[in-house]
């Protein structure tokens, strides 16, 4: 069976993501998302309200049967192992992504061989999209419909609202 891990901080999960973790799950059996949990990576988002987003887009696209959402913490190659994962799926949106994201693949591959890396190159919609931004625009009240799936935008609003900032 293969089992691929698409790891990331998800703070929130973008259109972008969503687009990555479709195609990403035709390719394999079981596709897990690993949500992590780096003290050292303040999120606005709890890992709770991370996996909750992620499960409630999985359930509104119906894929949640062969995706499932994990939080994890600490290096991702055990939670790969710890999965029985062959491949770590990653997003490629610009130039800027791949410096980062080469280093890690060959990181990883260094420390677990048996575990390869797969990059999926942004939709060129989307290829601009990060959390940042819609974390960004969120915290000023703006329009996120077009950049966060439908089903959480109203919860992500309401973050802003319950932490003071809109
Ligand atoms: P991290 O903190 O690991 O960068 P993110 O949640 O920001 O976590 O991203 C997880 C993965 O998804 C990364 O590989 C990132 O490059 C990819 N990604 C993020 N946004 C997009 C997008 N708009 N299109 C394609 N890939 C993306």
């Amino acid at each position: 069976m293969k089992v691929g891990i698409y790891p990331g901080s998800f703070d929130p999960i973008t259109l972008g993501h969503l687009d990555i973790i479709i195609r990403a799950s035709k390719l394999m059996d079981h596709l897990v998302i690993g949500v992590l949990n780096n003290i050292s990576k303040k999120t606005i988002f709890t890992e709770d309200e991370r996996v909750r987003f992620i499960e409630r887009v999985l359930k509104e696209y119906n894929l949640d049967s062969r995706i499932k959402v994990e939080a994890f913490q600490g290096l991702l190659v055990d939670f790969a192992k710890a999965k029985n994962a062959s491949f770590i799926v990653r997003g490629l949106r610009a130039i800027t992504d791949f410096d980062y994201e080469l280093q890690l693949a060959q990181t990883n591959h260094k420390i677990m061989p048996d575990i390869d890396t797969i990059f999926f190159t942004t939709r060129l919609e989307y290829s601009y999209l990060s959390s940042s931004t819609v974390r960004e625009i969120a915290s000023f009240g703006g329009d996120i419909k077009q950049f966060v799936p439908e089903c959480i935008v109203q919860s992500v609003y309401d973050k802003f609202k319950a932490i003071g900032s809109v």
